[in-house]
């Protein structure tokens, strides 16, 4: 077993809830948040598209919703409303917070959905301020440099965070290894550096496959469940892994806002997770191996892979990166990542767009940067194409055209 999995599983916490024995985060993704199912006769886990369900307690109803409106727990019993939580939903979240060690998980409609909830949770209690470290997903830094939502940022190092924070500063928000060039900080001295301020992570890019932030200070953990828990390419999704009362402000905002998950939606996530380590381990080792072959080649300028691992890749070719893109066949050159499949863009152009040309640079995010996302793909099959298209791009720099055989189109 690879040793990055064999230490995630070592070091899975226990759970509360005292019918569950600990188990480790290979069995986790499997069987959490279908605990219930056999005892039911059940195996695939039901798909719940009610939008509303019948109560002839009206009493009852109403006490439920008073007591959702003060602490945004779920309500106990049979669901009300389908913007209140939906089944099929909640167990994608409880399998989740058991993946990453926290209290529970609220699911979005999308990763920015996501980060919405948590900027209006802070803003609704006056802390509009929030610390960040650039780079973030060029969207992520959009929605906070531009105050969409009424926030106001400051950008800063790590480094820097202590001196950052104001008695209104609401947030700390990270990312490791970043989007897109994977760069990563220590966790934990970040958090220590937060002190009482939630320090929000982006866990997008490790999964709790290969980092889980709260074991290192994070109060909340976010996902884009767009990209790895999903795992498809075929879901759009969000999801913020914390403790109880931060879910419940969560919950509360997602109620009054709407930024729900559809319930197939949380079908679909339940089942990528059951596969998640698998997919994160074998995407990996294929992603060490070419990001090791990528730094040897002379056509390579730089290549950025993570300390912790995991399945993707930013590079900078001596050719034009756009070649590059213009030039792979198998790989698929589309923005967004963790599906089965390969994808490479150019964060310039794409994912880093909407991001101020000057602040993007000097996030580090240079204008040849490629980021690939590795999937389950053969390694010799991805070389060759990669190959291929670092052939193209550097002959299009040495002003010869690419021969039409290399190319592979
Ligand atoms: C894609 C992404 C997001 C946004 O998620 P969506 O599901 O596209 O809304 C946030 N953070 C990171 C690191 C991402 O890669």
């Amino acid at each position: 077993m690879d040793p990055a999995i064999r230490e995630a599983n070592d070091r899975m916490p226990g759970y509360d809830e005292a019918r569950i024995a600990p188990r480790a985060l290979a069995t986790e993704a499997v069987h959490a948040g279908r605990d219930d199912l056999a005892r039911q006769g059940l195996h695939a886990p039901p798909i719940d598209l009610s939008t509303t369900y019948p109560s002839y307690d009206s009493r009852g109803e109403a006490a439920r919703i008073d007591a959702f409106a003060t602490t945004g727990a779920e309500p106990d019993g049979p669901p009300v409303y389908g913007r209140l939580g939906n089944p099929t939903v909640a167990r994608f979240e409880t399998a989740l917070a058991r993946l990453e060690g926290t209290e529970a998980a609220v699911a979005f409609a999308s990763g920015m959905a996501a980060l919405s909830a948590v900027l209006l949770v802070r803003a609704s209690m006056g802390l509009r301020h929030v610390v960040a470290v650039r780079p973030l997903y060029g969207c992520s830094d959009h929605l906070l440099t531009a105050g969409l939502l009424g926030s106001e940022v400051t950008w800063t190092d790590p480094a820097g965070i202590e001196e950052a924070l104001r008695p209104d500063t609401g947030l700390v928000m990270v990312e490791s290894p970043a989007n897109p060039t994977l760069a990563e900080l220590d966790l934990r001295a970040v958090a220590h550096a937060c002190g009482s301020v939630p320090l929000l992570a982006d866990n997008t890019f490790a999964t709790p496959v290969l980092q889980r932030p709260a074991e290192q200070g994070a109060r909340l953990v976010l996902h884009s469940a767009t990209k790895y828990l999903g795992g498809h390419g075929d879901v759009m999704a969000g999801v913020v892994a914390c403790d109880e009362e931060f879910a419940g402000r969560l919950r509360q905002v997602r109620f009054a806002t709407g930024g729900v998950l559809h319930p197939l939606a949380g079908y679909l996530l339940l089942r990528g997770l059951s596969t998640l380590p698998v997919r994160v381990r074998a995407a990996s080792a294929t992603a060490a191996e070419l990001a090791g072959r990528l730094a040897a080649d002379p056509r390579v300028a730089r290549v950025h892979y993570p300390r912790i691992g995991g399945a993707m890749i930013a590079f900078e070719v001596h050719g034009d990166p756009h070649e590059v893109i213009a030039g792979v066949d198998l790989i698929t050159p589309a923005v967004s990542l963790g599906s089965v499949d390969t994808l490479i863009q150019h964060p310039a152009s794409i994912s880093h767009r909407i991001v101020d040309a000057d602040d993007r640079r000097g996030a580090g995010v240079s204008d040849r940067l490629l980021r690939m996302s590795v999937g389950l793909e053969d390694v010799e099959d991805l070389w060759a194409d990669l190959d291929a298209a670092l052939e193209r791009a550097q002959g299009a720099t040495a002003g010869r055209g690419a021969p039409a055989a290399a190319v592979g189109n």
